[in-house]
């Protein structure tokens, strides 16, 4: 089967506020969402797998001290990083994970390790640690994921009350940022994106899945969302391929992602149909947030929600699509 590629990512879905979204920022995110395009589609295009896409994509996301994953990622109660991150290959299901991972630079490649040089599928804390030193997995130094207006975040939320877990997207920016903190950076607009995530479909009609998180602002130390959780997050197989992003807690109630391939498989539904029907779960739940999905005919979704979701898709490197907020032109 020869297929022409396809690659759709997303950033993170939530309020992002308009009132502090200026056209600067825009630019900002839109060219950052651009370059993530561009490096997993890229790979693509040289006719590498689906799989090698999605972690291109979700690499050159963590890279980026915009997004909530790798460098970004937020803080945890105590003021530290713990990172969770899981891939999925739709052709063979072959899956990994990584979660409470602390220092490690690509937490995606992580998972990819788990995957590729593991008898396991998700491994967590100093275990895995230990395992990704030995296979030669990059780790950073706590400054590298030190972000100022995550820092203020953190503050903000413990302010409102020590105990409340906020996702990255939503913390309150009527709040407002502690002196001397980018109102920008730290409110709705920019300081609140989530997870990231990626799905593709090679040009062998392969298809793959990726999602890493910092998770989510002044949680426990120890804590795990959907992101690393295969058939929450994350999930791949010949039918579709799915990454998510919002509130963990109902994406992992509802095993969202695997809701999805299992209403086409068994219902028979199309991936339009089977999207609704997820979105529409999430809100019953009480859920918020977005997901990406393509189907092996190359057909994409980018539901959510919220009032945003940072997102992109690409159909040929001439057409990097991104939009960010729900009126932006939908993406297809
Ligand atoms: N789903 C992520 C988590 O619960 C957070 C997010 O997507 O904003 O860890």
């Amino acid at each position: 089967m020869s297929a022409t590629p396809v690659l759709v990512i997303h950033g993170g879905a939530g309020t992002i506020s308009r009132a502090v979204f200026t056209p600067d920022k825009l630019l900002e995110y839109s060219q950052a969402l651009r370059s993530v395009l561009l490096a997993g589609y890229s790979a693509l295009l040289r006719g590498e797998s689906a799989l090698e896409s999605a972690v291109r994509a979700v690499s050159a996301f963590e890279d980026c001290p915009l997004f909530n994953a790798g460098r970004g990622s937020v803080y945890t109660r105590q003021g530290t990083h713990e990172m969770d991150a899981s891939l999925m290959d739709g052709a063979s299901r072959a899956a990994g994970a990584v979660a409470s991972v602390t220092n490690v630079k690509n937490p995606i490649q992580a998972a990819r390790a788990v995957m590729e040089h593991s008898p396991h599928v998700l491994m967590v804390g100093q275990g895995a640690e230990a395992f990704l030193r030995e296979r030669g997995i990059a780790f950073a130094p706590d400054e590298y994921f030190h972000t100022d207006f995550r820092l203020a975040q953190l503050k903000a939320v413990q302010a409102q009350a020590a105990n409340q877990v906020s996702l990255d997207h939503d913390a309150d920016p009527r709040q407002g940022p502690p002196a001397g903190t980018d109102k920008m950076a730290f409110s709705g607009g920019t300081g609140k994106m989530g997870t990231v995530g990626a799905v593709a479909l090679d040009k062998k009609g392969r298809l793959a899945a990726a999602t890493s998180t910092g998770g989510m602002t002044n949680k426990l130390p120890g804590r795990v969302g959907d992101s690393p959780i295969i058939g929450a997050g994350c999930y791949a197989d010949d039918l579709t391929a799915i990454s998510c992003t919002g509130t963990g807690e109902a994406f992992m109630r509802l095993c969202l992602a695997r809701d999805l391939s299992l209403r086409m498989r068994y219902l028979g539904e199309d991936l339009e149909q089977a999207g609704q029907a997820c979105l529409e779960a999430l809100g019953e739940l009480g859920g918020t947030g977005g997901f990406i999905a393509l189907d092996r005919q190359g057909r994409a979704i980018l539901p959510f929600n919220t009032e945003g979701m940072y997102r992109g898709l690409a159909r040929s490197a001439d057409d990097l699509q991104v939009a960010v907020h729900k009126e932006n032109r939908a993406l297809a």
